[in-house]
């Protein structure tokens, strides 16, 4: 197909979203990953973290993947009504992941679910995952979150009882966490969704572990539960690499919507320490500015 030009900069803003979101950790990580490493008091722990911040800075420098698994690639777009560009956003996307998988490269991970057999360019159906929302303006807004493979395990999905849902909630999270979260490269983030369908508990959760780490919800009550239940996982001792130490997460973020008064979906949605993410911004004019 022959593209304009400012689809033309929509590719080559998204392969270069991507190349930043593999190779570069965002600085909030970075951040709080050296946080850990100075309140940690295990050894083993404290090496550990010591490794994980010399691998992101020789990944930076060399301009190479942080880790092996590049993840599943999960786009947030927002759309501004008057951004000339909607019906084929996501060709242009698919485009540029097919690039980015051969240039930066990526590893090849959209596997079909019941043959297993690999597209070999990260493209298939709903391969990337792309959530879209129209928003008013002229800008389009792509983030990116590369969402590695042995994370997903410890992510969960309930449904409580409304009436003892708070008293349930952080054993729930607790539980999830402790069963599994050793195998999924910690120090994790964890994300967590409450309310509405079961589906958007989920993606809520999800769409949590995008907010920058250390900034808590602005609703004061979530902020609450956020730093109550960091604390409790925290207190797990399961450390970096589930080797034993006293951070096993780095944040906890949630993000609610309201839901039935009937029911109380729960989503649970872990990340490893390598949080891989940016953004960029698109001007019809065809300027664009990357972030985080
Ligand atoms: S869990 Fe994260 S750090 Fe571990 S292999 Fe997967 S992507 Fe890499």
């Amino acid at each position: 197909m022959e593209l304009s030009y400012l689809e033309e900069v929509v590719v080559e803003a998204t392969i270069k979203l991507l190349r930043r979101a593999a190779t570069e950790i965002p600085p909030d990580v970075m951040n709080a990953l050296k946080n850990a490493l100075r309140m940690e008091t295990h050894e083993l722990a404290k090496r550990q973290l010591e490794l994980i911040i010399k691998n992101c800075e020789i990944a930076s420098k060399e301009n190479v993947p942080i880790c092996q698994d590049t993840g599943l690639i999960c786009f947030f777009v927002r759309v501004g009504d008057e951004f000339p560009i909607k019906a084929n956003l996501y060709q242009l996307l698919e485009k540029a992941v097919r690039k980015a998988t051969k240039t930066i490269p990526l590893r090849p991970n959209a596997v079909h679910p019941i043959t297993g057999i690999n597209t070999g360019d990260n493209v298939g159906r709903y391969a990337p995952v792309v959530e879209t929302e129209l928003v008013p303006g002229d800008s389009l807004e792509i983030k990116v979150m590369l969402k590695g493979g042995g994370s997903e395990y410890p992510s969960r999905l309930y449904v409580l009882k409304p009436s003892r849902a708070l008293e349930v909630l952080p054993k729930a999270v607790l539980t999830a966490i402790a069963k599994r979260a050793a195998f999924s490269c910690p120090p994790i983030i964890v994300g967590i969704g409450l309310g509405s369908t079961v589906d958007m508990a989920l993606r809520l959760a999800r769409r949590a572990l995008m907010r920058p780490l250390g900034q808590r919800n602005e609703d004061s009550m979530i902020a609450e539960l956020e730093e109550k239940l960091l604390k409790m996982i925290n207190r797990l001792g399961i450390g970096t690499m589930g080797l034993g130490g006293d951070i096993t997460a780095l944040d906890v973020k949630i993000e609610w919507a309201h839901r039935h008064p009937a029911s109380f979906p729960l989503g649970i949605v872990l990340q490893c320490w390598a949080l891989r993410k940016a953004s960029c911004t698109i001007r019809p004019d065809g300027s664009y500015r990357l972030g985080w």
